[in-house]
């Protein structure tokens, strides 16, 4: 089992298939792009499902997520899902994307074993659409979402973030709309994770803002702790339900002490929290040649050094090197 000093069982693996990405969100990258990793440097399809087997086989990992970047990109991802659907015990395997393309693939997704996709949309005003992603996809964005309901990858939640002058009065018309088309919404909060390291905190949408302006609207009850288990999100019941929403609190709220994740980026790097400063290289030891024990046992050891928390409220706090699109988000 991937078990820290804390007692933490690290159960939901996020795999990221490639830091590149085809949005040029403001709170993730800046508009020229990144300088995207070497081709050699990225797991292959056999690596990353390698890596997989090990984590499902050995390690107790029930759900991967695969992400990035955007994971839509990898051209080998219907067949890593297919591939990651026939481990046994089988995990739960979900998506998160941008939903830009998923239109063409969301039923072989759906063939091939996903279970679930979690796309991402910050608002549905094409100008703005445009101001926060840099590009004029949003009708692809929408186009892709329905597709992925209508191939049963469902719930398919959408996650928002909020940006100070740009959508942070949509919250309402974003919930009217997810509740409209039958998609789960989720807001999290800004996280600095950005490449250009702009992130402050006093310009971060909070959740307690968000709620706010929720209410204003909706009538909420929140679901309970015990419902929540590690989920990151908090949830409220919308009229009472059944309809929900989420707000992912990572900074004002953190929730590291029931976190059950470990990350592996596309170039084959453990990090046991977004926030990690070190990761632990598994592709360099697969590549020399190390069998599957010794895989799990260099995953354990990175996962026992897992810190408490995220930190980003101590005061020696220093943003990863690594922007959200390298690690995997
Ligand atoms: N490209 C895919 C997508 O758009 O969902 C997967 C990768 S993206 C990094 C995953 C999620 O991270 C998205 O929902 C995105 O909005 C969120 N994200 C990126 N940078 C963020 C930041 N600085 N703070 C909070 N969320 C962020």
């Amino acid at each position: 089992m991937l078990v820290d000093r804390y007692g933490r069982v690290a159960t939901d693996l996020r795999v990221s298939l490639t830091d590149r990405c085809n949005l040029r969100c403001t709170y993730c990258m800046p508009e020229e792009g990144l300088a995207w990793l070497p081709r050699e440097d990225v797991l292959t399809d056999d690596e990353v499902v390698r890596l997989v087997r090990v984590a499902v086989e050995r390690l107790g990992v029930r759900e991967v997520r695969f992400t990035g970047g955007e994971p839509l990109l990898r051209r080998g991802l219907v067949d890593i899902v297919t591939r990651c659907a026939a481990l046994t015990p089988r995990p739960e395997l979900s998506l998160t994307t941008n939903a830009v393309g998923l239109v063409r693939v969301a039923d072989k997704l759906a063939a091939a074993g996903l279970d679930r996709v979690n796309g991402s949309l910050d608002t549905i005003r094409h100008d703005r659409f445009e101001t926060l992603t840099h590009r004029r996809r949003l009708d692809d964005v929408l186009a892709g979402l329905a597709a992925a309901r209508d191939a049963g990858l469902e719930p398919v939640k959408v996650n928002a973030v909020l940006m100070r002058g740009i959508n942070d009065d949509e919250a309402p018309e974003l919930l009217a709309w997810a509740l409209e088309h039958g998609y789960e919404l989720r807001f999290i909060e800004q996280m600095p994770l950005d490449a250009q390291h702009g992130w402050s905190r006093d310009a971060m949408v909070t959740a307690a803002e968000i709620l706010e302006s929720l209410q204003a609207v909706f009538d909420l009850t929140p679901i309970g702790d015990v419902e929540r288990g590690s989920a990151p999100a908090e949830t409220w019941l919308i009229s009472g339900g059944p309809a929900k929403v989420g707000v992912i609190a990572s900074v004002t709220r953190p929730f590291c002490g029931s976190c059950d994740r470990t990350r592996l980026t596309a170039e084959g790097q453990v990090r046991t929290c977004l926030f990690a400063r070190e990761e632990s290289d598994l592709r360099g030891a697969l590549r020399a040649g190390a069998d599957d024990a010794e895989l799990a046992r260099r995953w354990e050891i990175a996962m026992a050094g897992k810190a408490a928390g995220h930190g980003i409220d101590d005061p020696g706090f220093l943003q990863p090197s690594r922007p959200m699109s390298a690690i995997g988000g």
